[in-house]
């Protein structure tokens, strides 16, 4: 069953994302959230074609809701770094709480649905550094464990190569002709799937650097579904403005 699909209607690109539901028998429920993040409740083993036959029939209204929520987004204003508000870290949201302490280094951990950050200034300027310092730190060893992992798959590659972290605001990484890959520290907050699609298209350049049939060919074998996970980025590029 899958997990994920890609909504083509008229221009729009509209990633899904497909959740099995055993109490469900038959219906098949479709859900914009505010974020614009599409939801597909489905009962278990439910054939691809009748999901996304379902989620074609209601393209238009899945459209409109889409685009409202974008809308709204679009008001929404930078991150405030204070307790309630919303953050992501490999696809999923936590809140934020900031609990003040008298003394002792600031602190930042995953605990449940919460990313808890213990620190003797609870201003927003001082919270900032230290979640994006905490970000930074997850994502140079995830990047860091995901490149070891797929360099000793991909025979191109003899040993894996060098990278740096670099905060970009319309790319998720890039590959120098020298063969040095840059990645946004931004990506730790996608979903796996998204994360391995970026490095394995990075390493990729290692062996073709451009963007030919060839080198898609190559993405293509080793990543069949990455443009799942391309489209699930490609509406993720809002989320680095409103840092
Ligand atoms: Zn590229």
């Amino acid at each position: 069953m899958m997990t994920h699909g890609t909504l083509r209607y008229g221009d729009a690109t509209v990633p899904y994302q497909v959740n099995p539901d055993p109490k469900r028998t038959s219906r098949i429920a479709i859900h914009v959230e505010p974020d614009g993040t599409v939801v597909v409740e489905a009962p278990l083993g439910q054939s691809d074609d009748v999901l996304r036959k379902a989620v074609q029939r209601r393209a238009r209204w899945i459209i409109t809701h889409v685009n409202e929520a974008f809308d709204r987004y679009k008001h929404v204003s930078t991150k405030q770094y204070v307790s309630g508000e919303e953050v992501l870290y490999l696809g999923r949201r936590y809140m934020l709480r900031v609990e003040e302490q008298a003394n002792g280094k600031p602190s930042v951990k995953l605990k449940g649905n919460k990313l808890i950050v213990a620190t003797n200034n609870a201003d927003a300027n001082m919270v900032k550094p230290i979640v994006r310092a905490w970000y930074r730190t997850k994502a140079r060893d995830y990047f860091a464990r995901l490149i070891d992992e797929k360099s000793r798959l991909l025979p191109w590659i003899k040993k894996s190569p060098p990278f740096r972290q670099q905060e970009m605001k319309r790319q998720w990484g890039s590959c120098s002709p020298n063969g040095s890959i840059l990645l946004n520290p931004h990506l730790i907050k996608a979903p796996r799937p998204c994360i391995e699609y970026v490095v394995l298209h990075e390493l990729a350049h290692l062996k073709h650097h451009d963007h030919s049939p060839e080198f898609f060919r190559l993405i293509d074998n080793h990543l069949p579904r990455w443009r799942q996970s391309k489209g699930i980025l490609d509406n993720m590029v809002e989320v680095l403005h409103m840092e």
